[in-house]
Formats: structure tokens, sequence, C-alpha cells
């Protein structure tokens, strides 16, 4: 599999592919590949090349130890890419910014709450970053976890504004057995901390039951916040309930698509999941 750390290089080798009329998939990552990761590259196999990059962004981290701690190991991620991607690029901080980066987004709404509020500057980080990669790959379809709703909603919102002529695909979220949501920074995880993270799904399943039996939205919210109370290790950071504008919801609007959204902590690890609980499609 061929693998770029030079953007100019990149650059090329794809020209060759459009010159052929191919088209281009690109499925961005932090690396530390699981099989959430994968799932996103099996979905690009429906383009001709799929490009994978692997860059863990200092420009979205808003806690130095996270990034610090974010764990790293090429040679394993490029083994678990054989056969699934056509091209890696896996670019140095320098070579992704040679200079100090001044730009600023302003993504209103769908960034006030949830991870824009508890990961100030992240989604700015991200954005920068995606923005780079679009317009050094120019692929024709990129593809992105529902595991990182916001982040995904927040992509089609860029693409929008600023008319890349790319489209977004959003793919599902693949969990371990125990309905784990995917994760690098699993990783991190002890066993006993493994055990404990995978009452965040269970939370987020008695929310879904609420729903389904007609709770309001205040009680399913009550619900399944006292239920991550009565875990010993888990830390709750957020859980709620939004459109897909990311609005915190109070009542179930009358049309549109309804998640619940959760941050904890498990042993000083940082993990997210959501649930759709009302699904637009
Ligand atoms: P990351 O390496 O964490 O930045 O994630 C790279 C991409 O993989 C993002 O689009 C994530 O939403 C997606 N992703 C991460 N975990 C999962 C998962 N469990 N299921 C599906 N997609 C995922």
């Amino acid at each position: 599999m061929p693998y770029f750390v030079k953007k100019e290089e990149l650059a090329l080798e794809l020209d060759k592919h459009r010159a052929q009329g191919k088209t281009i998939g690109f499925v961005p990552t932090m690396g530390a590949l699981h099989d959430g990761h994968l799932s996103l590259l099996r979905h690009a196999r429906e383009c001709d090349v799929v490009v994978a990059s692997i860059f863990v962004n200092p420009l979205q981290f808003n806690n130095q130890k996270d990034l610090d701690q974010y764990p790293r190991d090429l040679k394993v991620d490029r083994e678990k890419l054989e056969g699934l991607c056509d091209v890696l690029f896996a670019p140095s901080k320098e070579e992704i910014y040679p200079n100090s980066v001044h730009l600023s987004f302003n993504f209103g709404a769908l960034e006030r709450e949830l991870e824009g509020r508890f990961r100030p500057g992240h989604f700015n980080g991200m954005a920068v970053v995606v923005s780079k990669f679009f317009n050094i790959i120019a692929p024709d379809k990129a593809y992105f976890g529902k595991k990182d709703l916001q982040q995904l909603m927040i992509v089609r919102q860029l693409v929008s504004d600023l008319n890349f002529q790319i489209e977004i695909i959003g793919c599902p979220i693949e969990r371990e057995k125990s309905g784990l949501a995917m994760s690098s920074r699993n990783q991190r995880l002890s066993k006993a901390g493994n055990q404990i993270a995978t009452n965040i799904f269970k939370g987020l399943n008695k929310g879904e039951i609420a729903f389904s039996d007609g709770s309001n939205l205040e009680d399913i919210k009550t619900t399944v916040t006292s239920f991550y109370e009565t875990i010993e290790g888990l830390d709750l950071e957020y859980c709620e309930i939004v459109d897909e504008q990311f609005n915190l919801l109070k009542t179930t609007p009358a049309h549109g698509g309804i998640a619940m959204c959760v941050a904890a902590k498990v042993e000083g690890v940082r993990l997210i999941d959501n649930v759709y609980l009302r699904s637009q499609i």
C-alpha cells in the first residue's frame, strides 16, 4: 500500500488516479485503528480509490495530557489497513502546520452544547484539519462515523459553507459485543474499566426504551442520568437529548431526528456515545 508523508507527493499520486476517471473516497482518522475505523474504509470501497489518513491533530485537543496519552502505533495501523485502503497519508505535524494557524470557525448553535461546550476549541481544530485534508486530497466522498455525531453535523455544515464538492457519508457506530462503542481511547481502560464503560450504552438503551414507552424527554433524561449516578467509577460529564442541529430538547418536536448523547469519564478516559431516539431516515 503506497504510503505518503508529503502532501505534494500524495496530490501527484491522486492526480494520476483522477486522470483515469477514478473516484476517490477519503477516511480521516487519528490512528490506533479499530473495527469502527475499518468499517468506514469498507463503506469507502464504493469509490475506486480509498485514501486513509492517520494524523493526531494537536489543534483539536484542548487537553495536553489527552494529546500526550493518545495511543499511536503506525506500524500496527499499517498492517490493519492492508487490503482495505489503497493509499495512506500519514503526515508529520510540521507538514500540516508549517505555520501557526489563525483561522477561526464559528459553527453557531451546532457547537454551542455538548462537545463544543466541554471541549472549547475542539471543533475549530477539527474543522481546520478537515479543511486542509479536503484541499490536499479533494475526494469525491468522505466518510465519518456517527459515533462523533456532532462532528459529522459540523463537517456537513463546513462542506456547505465552503462549497467543498465532497459528499459526506455518515456511517453507523461499531460496538464491542458488550455494546461499548469502539474507540481508540478504550485501549487505555483496564479490564475493570472496560466493564464499567459498558454501562454507557446500557444507559442509552434505557433512554430508548423510555422513549418508545412514550415518556417525556425530561423524564427520560432523569431516568438515564440517575442510572449513571449508580455506577461506581463512571463520572458523567453530560447526558443530553438534542435535535440534529444540536439544540437541547426539553419536549419532543413534531418532526426531525432526536439523539441522546453522553460523555463520561472512566479511569480518567473520556468516552462519548449516542443513540438516535428517533431517526429522520
Ligand atoms: P478518530 O480516529 O477517533 O478521530 O475517528 C476517525 C473516524 O472514525 C471518525 O469519523 C469517527 O467518528 C469514526 N469512528 C470512531 N469510532 C467509531 C465507531 N465505533 N464506529 C464508527 N465510526 C467510528
